[in-house]
């Protein structure tokens, strides 16, 4: 049977319109935030109650509306700001079509109170369904207006049901509120619930755009700021905001965006952007960007949508190309410093450690852009051997230089059976010492670079030659194998349940930066046993060797448990000294009531004994009956450079708290240093 069409009530279109631009109290509250701004406020404090669904106060200090104004201001289509049609295309103000009012005014109780500037006294009003209900009362107030929204929904029951939780809502207002607040700095803003003291969200009229970034989202997000800016006359198009630097990542994309200063939602924008941060940033973690496009109004269109979210525009595709570029080359440009310091100065420490910098020095990220070149400050330093502190340390008889005569002793502190000595040793022996040293191809030898010539920087191949390369390759196989053979037969699999978490303790711990800072860092020089300096990019590092290495090697113990192959010293160690040694070390909490570290260090010799078949089975370490006390000359330069550090390359997972304890600091930053030489 077919209806029979009635015409609606005026009262039931007005609400279901009513509806569409108000969704929720956030859509209310940043209408009348725009009002705000259109009157020219520079003070705008929003109260509410119950996520803005029992009361929404906002308070300015614009121009106030005049009494006569005050019965048709919440009327549907009564607007002060707009004429004809065809001022649409030039409109400057954020509302143009007099519905915000209107529709709030249909679904919630709305009363109005406001003072302009001549007149005598404030007036309040009071509306329901776009009418006023009685005439205008005269009241005390100070220029401005407040509007207070009671009950939103109170008359659209399914709408109502659906914002059933207060502190969702509030989260909107919240953020709706503080991208205004950092959209305009110059007017401060506050939120609270009512009957707080304290607010919630809260800029100052003083404060800049970086400011309010701080105040809301944190110094973690505001000390990796860019700023960006661009324009482009033929687009007609003209864009500024900040952006985050590839420090900085979330596992949400926080994205403002304003176009013509609207607060607005553009997902072929956030695309383009996105694609550019995925080369920079961690999987699936994402940056903060705060955009404010100013497009030509007649090339935009604001009217595509009932809450004015979405925005259309002319020229989209060509204009997200060129905002792409900026950001892309802000992004490359940007070589912000890294501190590994304290976690006030690591603001990924708390969210992802896997964060990883790929900075302008990635050479890979540089030459991937189109015209973007490599600047003398982004370069980076690769071969390690060319100038290391060593070099500037070397005077002839400098007791602390790596000098050919003493390059002997210190290669062959404690060397394997089987090594050859380096003064004897061809370039292709030294692919024996790699092997049993463990240490890459690239090192050089001190006693290479003897004055013999015979390996000076003319002749010397460079490192990266690959037939070199390969030729070392094959024989550290070949002699891998050997070894293997005579050692390890296979490997033994490991179940026990303790070893097994203790693995996953420390892959859990590990820090993917740190990682591939040591992978990749260039050594640069021992500055004393403890501390050595290394480079990574453009950075310079002091690292606490003592505390890496501790780590390296209980890591070793951890992953290589019961799989490890002999290695039998000339001289064996002295288990006695070791003991003295530990006890010595103020991390093995000895105290005097221990009693005297001598009978305890005897006492630990007899216990390892006692231990000595459990112990070469899980750590293939072997106890003789009778030690030898003398240990010979331990020296050290050269076994940090190419057997530790070698090792913390790609057996290390570094912990996190390296970057929070001070045992891995960045000293410098080239391209900060340029910025310093460039001022003078
Ligand atoms: P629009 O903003 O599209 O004009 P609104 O319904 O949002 O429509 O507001 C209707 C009118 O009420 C505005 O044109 C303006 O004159 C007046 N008005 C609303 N809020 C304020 C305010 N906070 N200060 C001054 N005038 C206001
Ligand atoms: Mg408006």
């Amino acid at each position: 049977m077919a209806g029979v069409i009635r015409r609606l009530d005026e009262a039931v279109v007005n609400r279901i319109a009513a509806g569409e631009v108000i969704q929720r109290p956030a859509n209310a509250i940043k209408e009348m935030i725009e009002n705000c701004l259109d009157a020219k406020s520079t003070s705008i404090q929003v109260v509410v109650k119950e996520g803005g669904l029992k009361l929404i106060q906002v308070q300015d200090n614009g121009c106030g509306i005049r009494k006569e104004d005050l019965d048709i201001v919440c009327e549907r289509f009564t607007t002060s700001k707009l004429q004809k049609f065809e001022d649409l295309a030039s409109i400057s103000t954020y509302g143009f079509r007099g519905e915000a009012l209107a529709s709030i005014s249909h679904v919630a109780h709305v009363t109005v109170t406001t003072k302009t500037a001549d007149a005598k006294c404030a007036y309040r009003a009071i509306y329901s369904d776009g009418k006023i209900k009685a005439p205008p009362k005269p009241c005390a107030g100070n220029q401005g207006t407040q509007i207070t929204v009671e009950d939103l929904f109170y008359n659209v029951n399914t709408r109502r049901k659906a914002l059933k939780n207060p502190n969702e809502e509030y989260a909107k207002i919240l953020e709706v509120v503080s991208r205004y607040a950092i959209h305009n700095s110059g007017i401060s803003f506050s939120v609270k619930k009512q009957g707080d003291t304290m607010s919630d969200v809260r800029t100052l009229s003083n404060a800049s755009t970086v400011d309010n970034i701080r105040s809301i989202f944190g110094n973690a997000v505001s000390r990796e700021l860019i700023e960006v800016g661009c324009e482009d006359a033929n687009l007609a198009f003209k864009m500024k905001g900040y952006i985050t630097n590839a420090n900085y990542s979330v596992k949400k994309c926080i994205f403002l965006l304003f176009i013509n200063h609207r607060l607005v939602e553009s997902a072929a924008l956030r695309k383009a952007i996105e694609t550019v941060y995925a080369a920079y940033l961690p999987k699936s973690t994402h940056p903060f960007l705060y955009l404010s496009l100013e497009i030509a109004p007649q090339n935009v269109d604001v009217n595509v949508h009932p809450t004015k979210h979405e925005v259309h525009f002319l020229h989209e595709d060509s204009i997200l190309d060129r905002v792409q570029q900026h950001v892309e080359s802000k992004l490359l440009g940007s070589n912000s410093s890294r501190m590994y310091f304290t976690q006030t100065l690591l603001p990924g420490a708390d969210c992802s450690s896997s964060e990883v910098v790929k900075s302008a020095a990635n050479p890979s990220a540089v030459t991937k852009g189109t015209s973007d070149k490599v600047y003398a400050h982004q370069m980076v330093r690769t071969d390690s051997r060319e100038q290391k502190l060593d070099a500037f340390l070397q005077p002839v008889n400098n007791p602390l230089s790596t000098g050919p005569a003493e390059a002997t002793t210190e290669v062959n502190a404690g060397p394997p059976e089987g090594v050859v000595r380096p003064q004897d040793a061809e370039m292709e022996d030294v692919s024996d010492l790699v092997e049993v040293a463990d240490v890459q191809e690239d090192i050089v030898m001190p006693g290479e670079q003897s004055e013999s010539g015979r390996l000076s920087p003319e002749t010397v191949p460079t490192r990266k030659r690959p037939r070199e390369d390969a030729e070392i390759e094959m024989e550290k196989d070949d002699a891998r194998k050997d070894m293997t053979a005579a050692c390890t037969p296979r490997r033994r699999i490991i179940n026990l349940t303790s070893v097994l978490t203790l693995q996953e303790e420390i892959s859990n711990q590990a820090h993917a930066n740190l990682q591939e800072m040591l992978h990749d860092h260039s050594f640069v020089g021992c500055v004393n046993p403890q501390w050595a300096l290394a480079q990574y990019q453009t950075k310079l590092y002091l690292l606490n060797t003592t505390k890496l290495s501790q780590e390296l090697f209980y890591q070793i113990l951890i992953y290589d448990f019961a799989n490890f192959g002999v290695l039998r010293l000339s001289e064996p160690a002295p288990l006695y000294d070791l003991s003295m040694l530990a006890l010595e070390d103020p991390e093995s909490g000895w105290t005097e009531e221990d009693g005297p570290k001598e009978g305890l260090a005897e006492y630990i010799v007899e216990f390892l004994k006692k231990k000595t078949e459990m112990l070469k089975d899980y750590f293939s370490l072997e106890i003789d009956e009778n030690e030898d006390t003398d240990s010979g000359s331990t020296t050290w330069k050269w076994t940090v450079e190419h057997v530790l550090y070698k090792a913390f390359r790609t057996h290390l997972l570094p912990p996190k708290h390296f970057t929070e304890d001070g045992n891995i600091l960045q000293l410098a930053n080239l391209p900060d240093l340029y910025k310093v030489f460039e001022r003078c």
